[in-house]
């Protein structure tokens, strides 16, 4: 039996692929820890692992800065993530001299389990949700004045972190050593190596094992429409009444089921009229929902269009910061889906019917379904982070 302990950040979208891959690891007999925060206890918990809430030691923020930063904000993300891994480090260095884990894997922006995995001498994987980042895909990414501006006037605060980390025992070279992946580190990526953005510049340490995409709970339940249209914008930035609304005014009279998911933080109420063939909740089933869907309308979060792509649903792309940006030009220049060119009612309603009207964007998702369901998933992310694990008894 060997002992793994995975870290990761306080976002759904970093938390979920990594649960199929714990829950296979406690499957084959593993006994798995996962660092996290309150709001992912129950999955953690369903998916076989146990729960350690580091809720207490991350820094305290409000709500409006975190939709501000959110992958946006570069030097405040290292900050936190030093500032957190300084508060951490008692607790978690304690923790685990006794526990002595075989493997630690870690989100590829939660910097804190790189660190302690470098700090105690503790085998590491890089767990990435995103594309994989290095210096070449990072000139892919193409950031707004406002971001450059940040992470420039950032820099001091970044360099003054990266000496404190240093302080507390942590080999940290560089901030850009923090953020990119490297061709040394073996690291899972969960999507495909045919959808990931110059493939060829990382090494046979990447494996490229697709979605890991848990079972949905609902089966799909059929639809009477012509065509079933699913709206989301993720779990972080997704307080957006004005587009919810102007999708509500461009599919409320088509022959359509639309299902749409808001999020927590927007009533539903203060959308107006609901027309009959719209169902709006603040989360829904996605990849059961997906199952059904003709076209999906997508923030372009990694995970989503992941699993879109897994479930062959071409997308109408409204990409929300640069990141996604990345992830809604790759999926458009695979023919699988169409960028929204403003979010206008007429803009929404245009895109989406040209989906529907031409197969070839059905078609090319489709056949990128095919590799993507095959890339292998959970369970060999599973074999990864056992193989790691082998290496050190
Ligand atoms: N999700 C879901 N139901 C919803 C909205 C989102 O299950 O109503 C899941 C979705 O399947 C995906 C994750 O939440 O796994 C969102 O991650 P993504 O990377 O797409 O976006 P983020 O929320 O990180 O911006």
């Amino acid at each position: 039996m060997k002992k793994v302990v995975f870290f990761s950040i306080p976002a759904h979208g970093h938390t979920n692929p990594t649960l199929p891959v714990a829950a296979e690891l406690v499957n084959r007999g593993h006994e798995v820890w996962y660092y996290s925060f309150f709001e992912f206890q129950k999955k953690i918990e369903e998916a076989g692992a146990q729960f350690i809430s580091c809720d207490a030691f991350l820094p305290s923020i409000s709500e409006k800065e975190v939709n501000r930063r959110a992958g946006k904000d570069f030097a405040a993300l290292i900050e936190m993530a030093a500032d957190t891994t300084i508060a951490l480090d008692e607790k978690v260095c304690k923790e685990l001299k006794e526990f002595q884990p075989d493997c630690i894997v870690s989100d590829s922006l939660c910097f804190w389990g790189k660190l302690f995995a470098g700090k105690l001498g503790i085998p590491y994987v890089c767990s990435t949700t995103t594309f994989a980042f290095n210096r070449h895909t990072a000139k892919l990414i193409k950031r707004g004045p406002k971001e450059v501006l940040r992470m420039i006037t950032g820099m001091p605060r970044i360099h003054k972190k990266m000496q404190l980390l240093k302080e507390h025992g942590y080999q940290v070279d560089s901030f850009v050593s923090l953020i990119e992946n490297d061709n040394e580190t073996d690291t899972i990526v969960y999507t495909t190596k045919e959808f990931q953005p110059l493939a060829e510049t990382f090494s046979d340490r990447y494996t490229f094992v697709g979605p890991s995409i848990r079972q949905p709970f609902d089966a799909p339940a059929g639809s009477k429409r012509q065509s079933v249209i699913y709206i989301s914008l993720g779990t972080v930035l997704n307080q957006n009444k004005d587009f919810y609304r102007n999708c509500i005014e461009a599919f409320k009279d088509a022959d359509a089921e639309i299902v749409m998911s808001i999020g927590g933080k927007t009533e539903i109420t203060t959308l107006g009229r609901i027309p009959d063939n719209f169902t709006v909740k603040p989360h829904v089933d996605q990849v059961s929902v997906l199952q059904k869907a003709d076209v999906f309308i997508t923030h372009c979060g990694m995970n989503s269009v992941n699993e879109s792509l897994y479930y062959g649903v071409p997308m109408v792309l409204y990409p929300l910061h640069s990141e996604q940006g990345l992830a809604a030009s790759r999926v458009a220049e695979l023919g699988a889906g169409i960028k929204l060119e403003g979010n206008k009612p007429k803009h929404i309603q245009k895109a989406a019917a040209r989906l529907l009207a031409d197969s070839g964007y059905r078609e090319q998702a489709r056949k990128l379904s095919e590799t993507f369901q095959h890339a292998g998933g959970a369970a060999k992310a599973a074999d990864v982070i056992l193989k790691k694990a082998e290496k050190t008894s």
